[in-house]
């Protein structure tokens, strides 16, 4: 059983973005930029928006938190959002997710400029991204596949079943596996809450590599898996002890696979790295860098 290291991955690959932009700013041009929108209190966005900004300023970014109370309506929040749209200092936008329930979250992500949409969540690149054209991809999603790239796990002609059918992980990733992408060609299932048990167990008993992203500890235990199964663990799941897992039972599953995801330190990590991909390439696109 080998480790599929989200840090040591994300950890080069924001180095090398560090590289890139201290050339272009010692080429005269001004920095990176990614604002944050954060609404309201809620403990989890707190420690996902803390990672993103860390990481902003060791990829060279700058970056902005734009704390709004929980009582803002749809309209005051559509208005910031206009608001950055127009302002040609930021390259990259980002409403954290969830929202309060009194704000329709499509709504929301409907009315960032795709162009500054570096979730990768905006119909249009989601559309761009599905039709197989140039677009800000899902950051988890596109963390994953450069995880996979950065070990040479190939996926061409792979049966991948992914578990959860999410509009964030599981039906981008789904596709994107499923594309004819540079990490993509592979055969893919895409099972969710109404997969009958019976047919879940039998793809991913024979799937070379499962994804999973439902949220519930354990889920995922060594029956469910054949040997030599590669393993990507999406959950985040905080226990009553405080202790931070993922959807899979690790300790009884990973002895049987060939590569694994840690939680944390898996795609954690990379998708805040690949959230800094997809910032850069906003950067490059906006001072025609590409
Ligand atoms: P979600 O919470 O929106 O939905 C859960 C999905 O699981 C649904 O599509 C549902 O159909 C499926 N599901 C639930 N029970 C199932 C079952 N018994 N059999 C098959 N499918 C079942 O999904 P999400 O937003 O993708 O989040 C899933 C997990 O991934 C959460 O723990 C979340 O915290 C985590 N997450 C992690 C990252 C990361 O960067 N690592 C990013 C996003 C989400």
């Amino acid at each position: 059983m080998n480790i599929l290291d989200g840090k040591k991955c994300a950890d080069s690959l924001i180095a090398e973005i560090g590289k890139k932009v201290s050339g272009y700013v010692q080429g005269g041009l001004r920095k990176p930029h990614m604002t944050i929108i954060l609404v309201g209190e809620h403990a989890p966005s707190e420690s996902y928006v803390k990672s993103k900004i860390t990481t902003s300023g060791l990829s060279g970014f700058e970056s902005e938190l734009i704390r709004l109370p929980e009582s803002i309506r749809e309209e005051e929040l559509l208005a910031r959002i206009r608001e950055i749209n127009e302002d040609h200092t930021t390259d990259g936008l980002i409403v954290q997710l969830p929202l309060p329930k009194h704000i329709n979250p499509q709504n929301i992500i409907n009315a960032i400029d795709p162009a500054k949409d570096i979730d990768g969540f905006h119909p249009t690149n989601f559309g761009k991204m599905t039709l197989g054209q140039k677009a800000f991809r899902p950051a988890t999603a596109y963390g994953i596949c450069k995880l996979l790239q950065y070990y040479s796990i190939p996926t061409k002609a792979k049966h991948v079943v992914v578990i959860g059918r999410s509009n964030i992980v599981g039906k981008p990733i789904s596709i994107m596996l499923a594309n004819d992408f540079d990490i993509g060609n592979a055969t893919v299932t895409l099972t969710h809450i109404e997969t009958p048990r019976e047919l879940l167990l039998e793809m991913t008993r024979v799937a070379d590599i499962v994804i999973v992203a439902v949220g519930i500890p354990g889920f995922v235990t060594p029956d469910m898996v054949k040997e030599g199964a590669v393993l990507i663990d999406v959950g985040i799941n905080r226990l009553e002890s405080g202790k931070l897992v993922g959807d899979v039972d690790f300790d009884a599953v990973a002895p049987k696979c060939s590569w694994i995801t840690p939680v944390p330190g898996g795609v954690g990590r990379m998708t805040v790295a690949a959230l800094m991909i997809n910032t850069l390439n906003a950067y490059q696109n906006n001072f025609n860098l590409v």
